[in-house]
Order: structure tokens, then C-alpha cells, then sequence
């Protein structure tokens, strides 16, 4: 057994890195830990040898113990637990990081408290310079309404201001936005978007939904390279604190990609990436010659990015249903699904992966069609197309995807983070939505997704919420869609890998794969589930290097 998995391990390195394998052993051994390894083949361990960024072999005390040389660093983990490293299959870290350097968090309990860090924010500024809000999250604000037009001129009369919602998908705006942007009440909804105005006078409310938001000119300070890997820096930080070793960025660019890849080369980069490539800056990647996988083990061009419809925590998601509490709000379609085909066919034929944002049952529905159609006319052997989001289905959706292979990748941290929100879809909705059970059943690749910063991404709270589907107002949302614990973890680490065509590289532990992992504070397949979010996450560990330490 020690022979074959050493020999696996040998051919996986060059003669020199091999020779040097032998005379010194592994450089490290993590033993007397609780290891949940995701590997069917040996679902337990205590004990797990590294050699450089590489895990040379899992197994008992005695067995790994037994590899150790005067060179062997050992490491006594009081009985700890460790999982493989987490994969987030779908985020936005780049920009999330540019955002936590530059704009105001607005992250808070009221709109008061917003329209203060506004109104200070605005005072450090030169006239007409914009003020930047993200993180806004309507539900979560004791006022129980929108922020609007009337508070961000009160804040900030003489700057503009616009405050994006943690969804992403909406925007929020001053009179001076407004005016520097030449947007008036008699300005039209552009297709794929909506001006929200006051159903009694049609005066703009500065609430902007989906593609209407891009009528706004705002002028964002112009960024150095610099800034671009900070912002990298910054992420990757606070990602390793959470437990995340490797992450997918769903709306990377190729400004996103460089920053990435010098963040890399600086040293800073702690988290191995996937990057996306969004809508048409395609061409300029197919025009190079790249596609899908270029990179190596830290950076590597995940597929193209595009997108079908709106946000479920904006509630612009399209559905066949309309929202509770609505008769004609079934949300919005944001591209025409012949030019969704167009990119996608463009991106297939030339070699890429493709991921398309998906998040009602219309939109599923559009973006499957879109798939099989490329399936039928240029059948690629693994395509592992991927479904960004998938969060309301029904049986016949989940047939489809799994003829095709296709990979969801719902939101994991929403049950629990945005209950408050789930009244719009209803109950009964529910049970069809973030269906982790569902795909499971139908075999099935779903991954674990944060969507950050519209979810939060601690993979803790991710687990917790797919597995008891409880709010963290106690509220029950579709307990028929429940899993266990063991089948979270898998969805947060192998299937993630699965999901980059990564999955004999990460996701578990087992000789000859990356030494990716975290060290919790207790086992979460032995806590109340409903104390999951409670472990904390003592160590992580990136390619054999500790990243990480509490
Ligand atoms: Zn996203």
C-alpha cells in the first residue's frame, strides 16, 4: 500500500524532485488529527504526510508516522479535525477586494447609519467626485424600506452618489448621480432593465434594476495595477481565515486575471483561482489562442461568463411564477437568448467551458436550451457546462441537467442569510430551490457557492444552512431539500474541484494531491447542526505552506 501510493505519488514529479523525495521523506506530518477525506476509499485517517505543496500519504498514526525522517517536521494535532481545503465555485473576490479598499461598506443595521458614513465619506472628497456604497442590503435595514433618492441628497448634496445592493444587480442613486449621468424622469427603461419611480407622481425614486444601473456614468477613480493586486491581497486574506484554499471568480476580466498572476508572483496570493472570463471580452482571449485551463496550479482561466437573468436577493430572478405578493412580477430576462446562444457557440467551438448566470426557472430553462443546442450541433465530449446559481427548479429542469452533465452552482449560505427574503418566494417555492437533495438524487455534481458579497462565504454557514435549512431566524425553508453534513463537505471541496476539472489535483485528501486543508476547531459531523456555524476555523493550509493560523 505505502509502495503504491508512493510510487503514484513519485511519477507525479520529475526524477530530480523524486531523488530528493527519498533521501528526505516527507517534510511534514500532521498526525493524531480527525481527518474527514472526502477520498470513498478511506473516508477517515489520522494522519497525513506532506512533501513540498504535494500530500505524500493518508493513513493511520502508525502508517505515516513510519515515513518520518530526522528531516520530517511532526506535528501533534490533538485529535483536531481537518477537511480538505474548501472550494467556493462561484465569487467575486477581485472586485470584492478593489471595493473593500475603495468603498463604503454599508453593510448595516439602518439607513440611517448608511447616510452618516455617506455624508462623511462625501466631506473627504472633492466636489462632483462620486461616492461608492456596496453591501446594501434593503431587508436587513430597520427602516423596512428602500434607501432613496431623498436620503442620498440629504447625506450628500453636492456629490454623487451611488450604492450598489450586496446582490449586485441593483443600484441606488442621488439627484447629482442623476444629473452628471443626464438621466431625468422622462428617460426610458433601456431593454433588460427598469427605472423604479413612484407609483403616484412617476418621479425617480434612484432605485435602478438589472441593465439600468449601466445608465449611470459613474466615474470610478481611475485604479493603479497596484491597487488591483491589493485588492487580490486583501480577499485572499480574509478568505484563508474562512477556511477557502481555492475559489472560482465569476466575474473575472482580464484586468482580473493579470492582478491575479501578479498577486502570485508577489507571494501575496493565498488562495488558488478560477477565473471566469465575462461576456465579450471572450474574443480578446480566443483572438490570444486561450481557452479554459490555461494556468497552473494557483491561476488558471476558468470559462466563459455570461448571463440570462436577475438576483434572487433583488428579487429580479425570472419566474415562472410571479413573486409573492405581486400579480405581474415574474422578474427579469437581461440578455436575448439568441445572443446568449451566439457567445456561448463562439466560446464552445473555440474550447471553452461556459457558465451562465441562471437563476429563475425561466431562466434555467433558456440557458439548458442554449446548452443541448450546442450539444446537438457540436457534441464535446466533457463539457461540464455550468449552471451559475440554478436556484428554483422542478423535475423536469433536473432531468435535463442531468443528461448533460451540467454543474449547478446554487447559493449555499442563502437559507440561512437571507431567510428574511424567502417570503417573496413562498414556502412552497422553497422546496424547489438551492435543491442540494435534488441534484444529489439525480447523481448530480452540484457545488458550494458563496456568491460573495451577495452571500456571505464562511463555508461553516454554508454547511449549516444546506443541511438544516433553517434561517438564522429560525425560520424552516424546505427541509425535503436537507443533506448531510459529509455530503455538504463533499459539495464544498470535491465537487468544487469537480466543477474546474480539477477534481485528481484538490478537493480531498489523498497521496499525491495538493496539500490543500483546514484545521476546525471541532467536528462538524459530531456538533449540533445547528451550532455548525460556531466552529472555528484554527488553521488552513495552501500547497503544503500554512496560510492561515489562528
Ligand atoms: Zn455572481
Amino acid at each position: 500500500m505505502l509502495q503504491l501510493n508512493r510510487r503514484k505519488f513519485v511519477s507525479l514529479l520529475g526524477p530530480l524532485a523524486a531523488s530528493t523525495l527519498f533521501k528526505t521523506g516527507p517534510n511534514l506530518i500532521l498526525h493524531n488529527a480527525n481527518i474527514i477525506t472526502v477520498d470513498p476509499n478511506q473516508p477517515k485517517a489520522q494522519a497525513i504526510a506532506i512533501f513540498g505543496d504535494r500530500i505524500l500519504h493518508v493513513g493511520t498514526n502508525e502508517e505515516v508516522l513510519k515515513l518520518a525522517t530526522t528531516f520530517t517536521q511532526l506535528v501533534d494535532m490533538g485529535e483536531r479535525t481537518i477537511t480538505p481545503g474548501f472550494i467556493d465555485a462561484h465569487s467575486h473576490p477581485a472586485s470584492s477586494g478593489r471595493r473593500h479598499l475603495i468603498d463604503i461598506d454599508c453593510s448595516l443595521d439602518s439607513i440611517a447609519e448608511i447616510k452618516k458614513l455617506v455624508r462623511e465619506k462625501a466631506m473627504t472628497l472633492e466636489k462632483d467626485e462620486w461616492v461608492f456604497g456596496f453591501k446594501y442590503d434593503d431587508t436587513k435595514t430597520s427602516e423596512g424600506r428602500y434607501i432613496n433618492i431623498i436620503d442620498l441628497d440629504e447625506a450628500a448634496p453636492d456629490h454623487p452618489v451611488i450604492i450598489n445592493h450586496r446582490g449586485g444587480h441593483t443600484a441606488f442613486v442621488n439627484s447629482k448621480a442623476l444629473k452628471m449621468s443626464g438621466i431625468n424622469a422622462s428617460t426610458k427603461d433601456p431593454n433588460g432593465g427598469h427605472i423604479d419611480r413612484d407609483p403616484n407622481t412617476g418621479d425617480l425614486t434612484g432605485r435602478f434594476l438589472e441593465t439600468a444601473t449601466d445608465l449611470i456614468k459613474a466615474d470610478r477613480p481611475r485604479l493603479t495595477d497596484q491597487m488591483y493586486i491589493d485588492g487580490v491581497e486583501l480577499i485572499s486574506n480574509m478568505l484563508a481565515k474562512s477556511g477557502i484554499t481555492s475559489i472560482h471568480d465569476a466575474s473575472g476580466g482580464i484586468k482580473d486575471l493579470d492582478a491575479y498572476q501578479q498577486a502570485n508572483k508577489n507571494g501575496v496570493l493565498k488562495t488558488r483561482i478560477y477565473n471566469h472570463i465575462r461576456g465579450f471580452q471572450i474574443y480578446k482571449m480566443i483572438a490570444a489562442g486561450v481557452s479554459t485551463g490555461l494556468g497552473d496550479k494557483w491561476v488558471k482561466v476558468g470559462p466563459l461568463k455570461s448571463v440570462i437573468d436577475g438576483s434572487i436577493s433583488e428579487r429580479t430572478a425570472r419566474l415562472s411564477e410571479p413573486y409573492i405578493g405581486s400579480k405581474d412580477d415574474y422578474g427579469i430576462l437581461v440578455s436575448d437568448p439568441e445572443d446568449l446562444y451566439t457567445l456561448c457557440r463562439d466560446a464552445h467551438n473555440a474550447g471553452w467551458q461556459i457558465g451562465v448566470h441562471s437563476n429563475g426557472d425561466v431562466g434555467i430553462d433558456i440557458t439548458l436550451g442554449v446548452f443541448e443546442r450546442l450539444q446537438k450541433e457540436s457534441p464535446k465530449k466533457d463539457p461540464r457546462f455550468r449552471l451559475e446559481h440554478c436556484t428554483v427548479i422542478n423535475d423536469s429542469l433536473v432531468k435535463r441537467i442531468a443528461a448533460l452533465g451540467a454543474i449547478p452552482c446554487p447559493f449555499s449560505t442563502y437559507v440561512y442569510w437571507h431567510s428574511e427574503k424567502m417570503k417573496f418566494y413562498g414556502a412552497e417555492r422553497l422546496n424547489n430551490m438551492f435543491a442540494l437533495r435534488s441534484f444529489l438524487d439525480a447523481g448530480i455534481r452540484v457545488t458550494q457557492t458563496s456568491d460573495y458579497p451577495p452571500g456571505p462565504y464562511e463555508p461553516m454557514m454554508a454547511i449549516q444552512s444546506s443541511v438544516t435549512r433553517v434561517g438564522y431566524d429560525g425560520q424552516l425553508w424546505g427541509p425535503n431539500q436537507r443533506i448531510t453534513v459529509e455530503e455538504a463537505i463533499k459539495i464544498g471541496t470535491l465537487n468544487g474541484a469537480y466543477a474546474s476539472y480539477e477534481e485528481h489535483e484538490k478537493g480531498s485528501l489523498e497521496a499525491g494531491k495538493l496539500a490543500d486543508l483546514v484545521v476546525l476547531g471541532s467536528d462538524p459531523t459530531q456538533v449540533d447542526p445547528m451550532t455548525i456555524i460556531d466552529i472555528p476555523v484554527m488553521k488552513t493550509m495552501v500547497g503544503g505552506q500554512w496560510v492561515y493560523v489562528v
